[in-house]
């Protein structure tokens, strides 16, 4: 592998996670930490802030396709 010293930044919360790629996962080729993942899985609709925030940086999985 070549990308071995490019760190992934995740889509959500703009950060590098300090495991890199072991630490979140890859959708359409965007990286999600495992924290901003357990945050979806939390996510409260009546949240709106909150809620609008992650659907917001989610959409971009759907720029390229
Ligand atoms: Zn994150």
């Amino acid at each position: 592998m070549t990308t071995d010293n490019i760190l992934p930044v995740c889509i959500i919360c703009g950060e590098v996670p300090k495991k890199g790629f072991k630490d979140g996962f890859f959708v359409r080729r965007q990286f999600i930490c495992h924290a901003c993942e357990k945050e979806i899985c939390r996510l409260d609709h009546n949240n709106e802030a909150e809620y609008y925030r992650i659907v917001k940086s989610l959409a971009v999985l759907h720029v390229n396709y």
